[in-house]
């Protein structure tokens, strides 16, 4: 992993206007990226993670709109760039893999197709190479029978062959940078954890970096570097992998580790968070956790809660804890 920044995000807010108000759904993060890392963005449904993904790539669904901050991709403010200019920049260097393959695919165009439709539009590879690009992407993620499969429909394929068969289609380009938006959720856990063995490798020897997007606190564990937990819009901790599930701070990021199954504690009920993710129409007042959390206390319920530093590799807005002291665990 090398110490260049390859995104950095500044004060990010994002906005929908509803027939019931604005709902803010991004409020004002913060986070850095360097270049060969595979990033966790980690959160509930409704947190701000895939608008977060999609907001680097401009993709932003209307109304809703950036109000505010930079994205910053090799230092350039991805959020000052116009039409065409993203257009350059989108699978290109920067590419997404979706949640749901089925409905990312076309099914009206076979693999093949798709595949070598990316490469023309990005002007990788023309003529007879065309073909042979595509099975040579194909072959390098272990795809079996890749030239059969240039021919094959997505409907024809299992949900797994769908997912790295969008993962080739990521690739095709050869980005810098894959957002990968729950690419697991679907898919059973052998299929799974295949995958995951796949963005490793893809990180490992082609030194791309990966911003995964996840409820899964089991998924981050098993490859990320690097994690933010996410929560109506908010980041409330972040740092290392390592640091964050062996001395894990903030009570959402805790509740998010007590739903993961663990084979240890076999046989006993998985702890769940009560309540659900308010949606956020009005400003949050406080502590955005505090109407879910078992720790709430009065003052939590007055002002947001600074983020901390608790080490070098930790950082959580939590009033249990200052600066790199801790009030209880
Ligand atoms: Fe809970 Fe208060 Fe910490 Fe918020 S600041 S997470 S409400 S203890």
């Amino acid at each position: 992993m090398s110490n260049e920044t390859i995104i950095q995000i500044e004060d990010l807010h994002i906005e929908f206007p509803t027939p019931q108000g604005v709902v803010h759904a991004v409020g004002g993060i913060n986070l850095e990226i360097k270049k060969g890392q595979i990033y966790g963005i980690v959160g509930e449904s409704g947190c701000g993670k895939t608008v977060t993904g999609k907001a680097i790539l401009q993709l932003v669904p209307p109304p809703g709109k950036i109000r505010g901050g930079q994205i910053l991709f090799y230092g350039e403010d991805l959020v000052q760039k116009s039409e065409k200019e993203m257009q350059k920049l989108r699978g290109r260097k920067i590419a997404m893999v979706f949640q749901d393959p089925a409905a990312a695919l076309n099914p009206l165009f076979t693999i093949g197709d798709q595949l070598m439709g990316i490469m023309i539009h990005h002007e990788i590879a023309e003529g007879d190479d065309l073909q042979y690009r595509a099975v040579e992407i194909m072959e390098d993620l272990g795809l079996p029978r890749p030239k059969d499969l240039l021919n094959v429909y997505p409907h024809q394929l299992s949900g797994g062959m769908q997912q790295r068969v969008m993962i080739a289609m990521a690739l095709s380009a050869k980005p810098d940078l894959i957002i990968a938006d729950e690419p697991t959720s679907a898919l059973d856990v052998t299929i799974q954890s295949q995958l995951l063995d796949l963005l490793d490798r893809l990180r490992n020897e082609l030194g791309i970096t990966i911003i995964l997007i996840t409820h899964d606190l089991g998924v981050v564990s098993e490859i990320c570097d690097e994690l933010s937990t996410f929560y109506r819009g908010r980041i409330v901790e972040q740092g290392s992998v390592r640091e964050i599930f062996q001395h894990t701070k903030h009570p959402y990021t805790k509740g998010l580790l007590g739903a993961v199954p663990n084979p240890q504690y076999l046989g006993q009920e998985l702890k769940v968070i009560p309540g659900s993710v308010p949606i956020n129409l009005e400003p949050i007042q406080g502590c955005c956790f505090a109407s879910r959390c078992e720790y709430v206390m009065d003052g939590c319920r007055q002002s947001d809660p600074p983020f901390v530093a608790l080490n070098e590799d930790h950082l959580t807005a939590c009033y249990l804890y200052e600066e790199g002291i801790s009030k209880g665990d």
